[in-house]
């Protein structure tokens, strides 16, 4: 099917709003022009960000089957079940989400403040489970499910990130279709947009939106390089590959991704899931500090260390024109005010 004819329900405030970082060029030496095309005030619904973006998709569906019940997973502090209890709120529907220890992090507030705070004032029905970081299918998630099947409900399983789903990559592919109808209005074409991947749909369903432009295959002139944040690099690789290639079906691309179509760069992600280093928080000062544009720890503040690094190595050369990916996050700060830099 086209992309324009697959169900969705609206939840964003339309296009999200594109602008130049001048200030932030300037610092990185003024010969790469850099601007954000910003998720993170996508919407009204819990502070936005990408995840509100897919959800389009996913609830279309799962209000076209009848469910009344969102159930999805995520870490304490994931932006994610943030979104999907937001959304269920906004719909009247239910929400369950499971909310693992993805994350080894000491701040004395992390399991009370940011996103799992906002989902409790929303009244999310969470479920805190022991289990460690993988972005792929748990029993806990299962058992969720089968608790609001028992208890008469008709449940929507959402995975985490809202990735591995057959609708996962559409809000993203729908993105990049919505990035080229803007490019003309400030009469500027994007040579290399940057995006921050873990679940990986974000970045997969750019990859197939971006590869209706180049029909033929005959190789586009843009770059769509996902910056990886999971420091589960092959797991991340092996995801995006498949949520582009059937995303890619989805919408009738109408040929194979070629290798050259995938690109995800590792060597930002610091030393795990959720942990930020040194270069993490050297990018959101300087993000924060040019621009008074915030990114979080966990992983715009990981693709903007990669956006930086990739231009001062040169992989990104001078005379480029960067759209660099806003995918939201910044709830989750408050939960990160022990960590050096950043309170
Ligand atoms: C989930 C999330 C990502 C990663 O996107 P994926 O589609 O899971 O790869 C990046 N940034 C923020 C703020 C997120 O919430």
């Amino acid at each position: 099917m086209q992309l324009r004819d697959i169900p969705r329900h609206s939840l964003t405030f339309g296009p999200s709003p594109i602008h130049p970082l001048p200030r932030l060029s300037e610092a990185l030496g003024g010969e790469v022009e850099i601007w954000a095309k910003r998720e993170d005030c996508n919407s009204g619904i819990a502070f936005g960000g990408n995840k509100v973006r897919k959800l389009e998709y996913l609830v279309a569906d799962a209000l076209a089957k009848g469910c009344d019940t969102l159930v999805s997973i995520g870490g304490i502090q994931s932006n994610h079940t943030r979104a999907v209890t937001g959304v269920a709120r906004h719909l009247g529907l239910g929400c369950v989400t499971v909310q693992e220890s993805w994350v080894d992090w000491p701040d004395m507030n992390y399991d009370k403040v940011g996103n799992i705070q906002l989902s409790r004032i929303m009244g999310g029905d969470i479920r805190i489970d022991a289990a460690g970081f993988d972005i792929g299918i748990r029993d806990s998630w299962k058992d969720a499910l089968a608790s609001v099947e028992a208890a008469g409900g008709t449940p929507y399983a959402i995975p985490a990130g809202a990735s591995d789903h057959p609708l996962g990559g559409l809000g993203f592919a729908n993105w990049a279709v919505e990035l080229a109808a803007q490019e003309p209005e400030v009469d500027t074409f994007f040579d290399h947009v940057v995006v921050c991947t873990v679940t990986g749909s974000s970045h997969a369903g750019m990859i197939a939106g971006f590869a209706l432009e180049d029909p033929d295959g005959q190789g586009s002139k843009r770059k769509i390089i996902g910056i990886d944040a999971s420091a589960t690099l092959d797991k991340t690789i092996a995801q995006v590959t498949r949520i582009a290639t059937n995303t890619a079906d989805t919408i009738d691309l109408g040929r194979d991704l070629r290798d050259d179509e995938i690109t995800v760069v590792a060597g930002y992600e610091g030393p795990a899931y959720g942990i930020p280093d040194q270069q993490t928080v050297d990018a959101i000062h300087l993000t924060a500090r040019t621009e008074g544009m915030l990114t979080d720890p966990v992983y715009e503040g990981k693709s903007m260390a990669g956006l930086i690094g990739m231009i001062r190595s040169g992989e990104i050369p001078a005379g480029s024109k960067v759209m660099y990916c806003h995918l939201g996050g910044q709830p989750c700060l408050p939960a990160y005010a022990g960590a050096p830099g950043l309170g």
